[in-house]
């Protein structure tokens, strides 16, 4: 057994996670989480909360919105014309393959991603490349959308898809969030919640999922002032970065710089996409990903998505799968809100007040009444008045004429003024940066990283703040008072908001083991002079080592300690 086997194994039997609808022979692609892991995730997501929303109060602000959306969002995304991989299938058995996948695996070509239909088709002939289950030949290779495809209500018309990605929501709430929350430029809307991709054929366990949560931020800015406010703080710290010419090698050599080097030679396009890997850079950190263990490589053109102008992933060593993507930072520009405008007619811009007014040509377009009505009879009042005076002159530049109502109207129609105006303000599209992480990976990360031997017992040795259980009492014995004794400050430590497990259950030894083997960072022990001067033993999961404190101000050290205000050996006086 690898090391990702004994881990399934054990989160299995631990209860973190395992494979979904085990009694039916299972479904690739979907897990559980059991009792553990839905804890331990949850403080993942918590986390996360803290460093990209919380300590952004005022600014980056959270929502939650529908996974089904109609389809029509998914077409303005361009979702549904791109979000696709190649699928080749066996002439023989019909097994389906992800094309790219298979070709790297049977020819170990690197860069499979960024290979076109024509590319993959080619490769497969020339290589004779076959089916590997069968040994039968391959066919075309073929688009395969990965959206999942239903309908809303019972109209077989009413087309929707379940969402890939969380941000679509955000764009379209946009608008909402910008006027309730803030009024100005920059503003972040965040949002953790599940995502569905039809994979191919995903068998990575819980590194490739069909459902997964995403926690994403949407950061909006004006593209001419793209300075981020919390920058100045983090411009010294590093990043290991892949430049584009290496992303493809097998071999990583990353470059290390700082993150304002990397803004201002132009290899990270804005500060706002900086300072965002840095802060997914620490949250990694935080969950026991060393630095030298991670890194972000930059994406060539071929292999970002449709909306990108550039795109790093933040990767992470895992050992059965090499480096892994665990988030994706994308500079959207303003494709997705100029999409949305186009496809439903609403203005998405903002209003910008200049600081101070200024002078500007501007063209005014006055319509030629009598010629219109001449041409146009009885229709020409009501067409005057549905003229939107502000879109054409975006419509005469790109189409050469205006339609409303069913009716062209050209610039000759109109009286063109230039003339000089006091501007106080314009209208603008914000640009977007959007940090992405997939929440499920990162528990598999968190958890692999976590997990140790110690004396030929399993230790797990999560970060204390993402531990699913924090603490365990332990009465030594189950005689003389100790049980009712320890039950009083398994209680206390309840009420004081603690996740706590109490066992009173197998030798002291054993009981530590199993708290250990799931990772709860302190074990509380009342032994018999627990009843005589109301003090406790901490035992460290890590270390083994054991200090003595009171029970009086346990609630207010644990506390501290868990928001690593406290160290364990500040948690009282050494013990044995
Ligand atoms: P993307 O939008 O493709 O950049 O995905 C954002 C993040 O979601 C990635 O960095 C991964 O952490 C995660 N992710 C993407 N695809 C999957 C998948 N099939 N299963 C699990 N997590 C995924």
């Amino acid at each position: 057994m690898d090391r990702y086997e004994r881990l399934m194994e054990f989160s299995r039997r631990r209860g973190f996670l395992w494979p979904s609808v085990e009694i039916y022979g299972g479904v690739r692609g979907f897990i559980d989480f059991g009792p553990l892991g839905t804890l331990m995730k949850h403080k993942i997501e918590n986390k996360w909360r803290q460093f990209f929303i919380h300590r952004h109060a005022g600014l980056i602000f959270e929502i939650e919105t529908p996974i089904v959306l109609p389809s029509k969002v998914l077409e303005a995304s361009g979702h549904v014309e791109h979000f696709t991989d190649y699928l080749v299938e066996c002439l023989s058995c019909g097994r389906k393959y992800r094309a790219d996948h298979l070709v790297e695996q049977l020819t170990g070509i690197g860069g499979v991603e960024s290979l076109s239909m024509d590319e993959l088709n080619n490769i497969i002939s020339e290589r004779g490349l076959k089916c590997p289950e069968c040994g039968g030949g391959l066919g075309d290779v073929k688009k395969f959308s990965l959206l999942f495809k239903t309908t809303i209500g019972p109209y077989s018309g009413d087309i929707g898809y379940c969402r890939p990605e969380a941000a679509q929501g955000m764009f379209l709430a946009f608008k909402r969030v910008y006027e309730a929350c803030r009024g100005r430029l920059p503003i972040g809307i965040a949002q953790i919640g599940r995502v569905l991709r039809n994979e191919i054929s995903p068998r990575q366990g819980p590194i490739r999922l069909r459902e997964f949560t995403i926690m994403e931020v949407e950061l909006f800015f004006d593209p001419e002032d793209p300075k981020c406010p919390f920058f100045n703080e983090y411009r010294d710290e590093l990043l290991r970065i892949v430049p584009q010419s290496q992303a493809n090698s097998k071999v990583f050599e990353p470059i290390t710089i700082s993150a304002s080097e990397a803004v201002d030679k132009g290899m990270i396009s804005n500060e706002w996409q900086a300072y965002f890997m840095v802060l997914g850079r620490k949250f990694a950190e935080s969950l026991g990903i060393p630095f030298n263990s991670q890194f972000f490589i930059d994406k060539p053109p071929k292999e970002r998505a449709h909306y990108s102008a550039q795109t790093f992933d933040q990767v992470v060593k895992l050992e059965r799968w090499g480096y892994v993507e665990i988030a994706g930072y994308a500079y959207r520009t303003d494709y997705d809100l100029g999409r949305h405008m186009v496809f439903s007619g609403v203005d998405l811009r903002v209003y910008k007040q200049f600081d101070t007014p200024r002078v500007e040509r501007l063209t005014r377009y006055v319509p030629k009444i009598d010629v219109i009505r001449g041409r146009l009879g009885e229709k020409a009042d009501g067409i005057l008045k549905s003229i939107d005076p502000s879109i054409l002159e975006e419509a005469f530049k790109r189409d050469g004429f205006i339609e409303i109502g069913g009716v062209k109207l050209y610039r000759d129609d109109f009286n063109v003024i230039v003339e000089n105006v006091e501007v106080k303000g314009k209208h603008i599209l914000p640009h977007v940066v959007e940090p992405s992480f997939g929440a499920d990976r990162i528990v598999y990360a968190a958890l692999e990283y976590a997990y140790g031997e110690k004396n030929g017992r399993t230790v797990l040795s999560l970060p204390r703040d993402i531990a699913p259980i924090q603490l365990v009492v332990l009465p030594l014995v189950s005689k003389d008072g100790l049980p009712e004794f320890a039950l009083k400050v398994y209680r206390l430590l309840l009420d004081e908001g603690f996740i706590v497990d109490y066992d009173d259950s197998g030798s002291i030894g054993r009981r530590y083991a199993r708290a250990d083997e799931i990772g709860v960072p302190i074990a509380i022990t009342i032994d018999y002079q627990s009843i005589t001067d109301n003090t406790v033993t901490l035992r460290d999961r890590d270390t083994w080592r054991q200090v003595r404190t009171s029970i009086d101000d346990l609630p207010s050290k644990l506390h501290k300690y868990f928001n690593y205000k406290l160290s364990f050996y500040e948690l009282g006086v050494p013990f044995k």
